[in-house]
């Protein structure tokens, strides 16, 4: 019986240019930068490769190394959405980005004089944030070349290696959640009359008096950076925690675990200040905010934004993994066996 040929089992042939991936490149990045090396359309080609004209279909990892003329083991290690579980073993690679989280324009002076940089997209880390060696931010989705600044670039170097030396010593799922609670804590501060010089000074640097800046902007989140890791610090930190965690204690089990988000009234009392209360809060003047205040009071049953972290972390204590899962998905591929990796898994 004669069957039809099926047009996409015939050898695919490899475009002329042969163009490398950039190691935590996105796939529909260096899709793009063969288009554009060839002069052909993006999206047909991200279709014709995919097989799909669904929107982020998934490309066979075979045809991608038949067209691109790339070999298919170089690849598989620069890319991390071609990655699959079993891979995790062989090609080690524990401590790379998970694709999926966090997806960051890299360094425009290391891709180097490829003109369409905007375009040349990675998979990072949470602690990817500057290149050390051109001074450009990369912790948002834009870049920003910081060298023409270089006191805040040097103040986000020196964060950033203690963000590094953080991560090392205290493990990564305990700084992933301190570091998204400080930068929430260091926004909510700086908007609730808790202005923060520095954060004001590196502004002005970068962007000149009269600066205005949106949330998520590069300029923004880089001013912030300094100050996010010395909170991060101080909220990782046994000691710190002991400090102003451990003097809220009450002196039994609250009856129910949810009593802690309406502060009972034999609970109240302890949330007054303690020495180490007393202590902890002059370290987060001295590094962080010199007008932070501890105020454990509820005003119109709202509570200050770091009363509310005490709050959670407390209620954890008592339900602890509430659902199961930790705080936060990890951004990197750790050790140890576990599915769920990308879409082209
Ligand atoms: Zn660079």
């Amino acid at each position: 019986m004669k069957t039809q040929p099926d047009p996409y089992a015939l050898p695919l042939r490899p475009v002329p240019r042969v163009v490398i991936p950039f190691l935590n490149e996105k796939v529909s990045s260096f899709v793009w930068r063969i288009a554009e090396t060839h002069k052909l359309h993006a999206g047909e080609l991200l279709e014709f490769l995919a097989e799909s004209r669904r929107n982020r279909a998934p490309i066979p990892e075979r045809r991608l190394a038949a067209v691109s003329g790339v070999p298919l083991p170089v690849l598989k290690y620069a890319l991390p959405e071609l990655w699959t579980p079993e891979d995790q073993g062989r090609l080690r690679l524990a401590g790379r980005p998970r694709p999926g989280f966090r997806d960051r324009a890299g360094c425009q002076r290391c891709i180097g004089s490829w003109r369409t940089a905007g375009w040349v997209r990675f998979w990072a880390r949470q602690e990817d944030v500057i290149c050390h060696r051109h001074w450009v931010w990369t912790g948002t989705k834009d870049s920003l070349d910081l060298s023409a600044h270089p006191e805040v670039a040097s103040e986000v170097i020196k964060a950033n290696r203690r963000h590094r030396r953080l991560i090392r010593r205290h493990g990564r799922e305990a700084i992933r959640s301190a570091y998204y609670d400080a930068g929430q804590l260091c926004r909510e501060w700086n908007n609730s009359a808790i202005p923060n010089k520095e954060i004001r000074r590196r502004l002005t640097s970068m962007l000149g008096p009269g600066w205005s800046v949106y949330r998520d902007e590069p300029a923004s989140e880089a001013a912030y950076y300094p100050n996010v890791v010395e909170l991060t610090r101080i909220l990782s930190s046994p000691y710190w925690r002991s400090l102003i965690l451990d003097g809220h204690l009450p002196a039994s089990t609250p009856r129910q675990p949810w009593e802690l988000l309406g502060v009972p009234a034999d609970f109240c009392w302890l949330m007054e200040s303690t020495p180490g209360i007393e202590q902890f809060t002059r370290e987060i003047r001295r590094t962080v905010n010199p007008y932070f205040q501890w105020n454990p009071y509820s005003s119109y049953r709202s509570y200050a934004p770091f009363t509310k972290w005490v709050l959670g972390e407390l209620r954890d204590r008592f339900t602890p993994s509430r659902y199961g899962y930790p705080k936060y998905q990890p951004e990197v591929i750790e050790q140890g066996p576990l599915g769920g990796f990308g879409s082209n898994a």
